[in-house]
């Protein structure tokens, strides 16, 4: 007889149903993580709003959650000891490809996300690969471990970004990867980080952190009255609305990098003109890899240079994972919730 285990399962837009599944068997060169939190994130919302977004048909139902902290039981090979606590990597390559082989798995045109395209961490256990699983150190609090994947959104924004040494940079969206990268710039050091976000609640957030925070249409006035009328240094977009990315256009210096984070399936319009005549760099980033984003966001947390405990709204049981998709549709005050298997 298998063992069964609560699950919080996707199967279409507002319909998350927590349900008894198969626990499953790790392969060789996998571990099996007893999940202790699992963060709830700007996707996992999109897809219970409108999805499936990065879902695939035949996947469906498929158990969400990419923001994973947990503790090893199970190690067919070896590689973990158990009761080991590990944030594992959500981005799984193929293995074989151009990309893979470079180590650019986040590149790989067969990517599949864990809680994206295959079963992830809101159940109470989830596979994972030993290889690329992170480990947490003793000391740090799990509840602060839970923010390693977003923590490491920033740290790989963050770095194509490049050197913030008295820089002025302005973050457009201040939601959980948003309050992130406002921390980690203010620490890298910028001279001065704006924060911009119609959400009262966390503009305050930001302020408190260190940041100038203001409201979208105040951004051009306030970055300019920062920056010797110029405009930012550096743009980081983590609002991922269609008018985001002209916007942030719109508050950087000419010769800025501008990099990309937040997104949605839709096609842009440009401003054309600022961007080639004004030598503005547009970089994307995507999610991490293990070593170089997952590791370094876990030691950022350890080391209390990222601290998320302000962006923590509250925690919930699985089977509460619906009724939390629900708040965080409606509520704009809510920042992360975090559900404890
Ligand atoms: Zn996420
Ligand atoms: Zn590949």
């Amino acid at each position: 007889m298998t063992d069964l285990m609560p699950a919080a399962r996707w199967y279409a837009p507002r319909d998350v149903r927590t349900e008894q599944v198969p626990v499953p068997v790790p392969l060789p060169g996998q571990v099996l993580v007893a999940v202790e939190r699992t963060g709830l994130c700007g996707s996992d919302l999109e897809e219970y709003r409108e999805g499936p977004v990065a879902i695939p048909p035949s996947a469906v139902p498929i158990t969400l959650g990419h923001e994973v902290v947990g503790t090893v039981v199970e190690c067919p090979g070896g590689e973990i000891a158990l009761g080991t606590r590990v944030v594992p990597d959500v981005v799984v390559g193929c293995g074989r490809c151009w990309w893979c082989a470079r180590h650019e798995e986040g590149l790989c045109p067969d990517l599949l996300v864990r809680g994206q395209q295959q079963d992830g961490g809101l159940a109470r256990f989830m596979a994972a690969d030993a290889a690329t699983c992170v480990r947490v150190p003793d000391d740090l609090d799990v509840e602060v471990a839970a923010f390693a994947e977003p923590a490491a959104v920033a740290v790989r924004a963050l770095r194509k970004a490049g050197d913030l040494s008295g820089a002025v940079v302005c973050v457009q969206g201040a939601g959980t990867v948003g309050q992130l990268i406002v921390q980690a710039a203010l620490a890298a050091p910028a001279t001065r980080v704006v924060a911009v976000d119609p959400v009262p609640g966390r503009r305050k957030l930001a302020q408190g952190f260190g940041a100038v925070a203001c409201a979208p249409d105040e951004a051009v006035d306030v970055v300019r009255s920062l920056s010797g009328g110029r405009g930012a240094d550096v743009v980081l977009e983590c609002a991922g609305v269609p008018s985001a990315p002209a916007a942030s256009v719109a508050v950087s210096r000419r010769g800025a990098t501008v990099v990309l984070v937040g997104f949605r399936h839709a096609t842009l319009a440009l401003p054309w003109l600022d961007v080639v005549l004004g030598e503005r760099r547009l970089v994307g980033t995507a999610a991490h890899v293990w070593d170089t984003d997952v590791a370094p966001a876990v030691a950022l947390l350890a080391r209390g240079v990222l601290d998320p405990r302000p962006l923590h709204t509250a925690t919930v049981p699985l089977g509460r994972a619906p009724e939390a998709f629900e708040r965080l549709d409606t509520d704009p005050s809510a920042l992360k919730l975090l559900v404890a298997p």
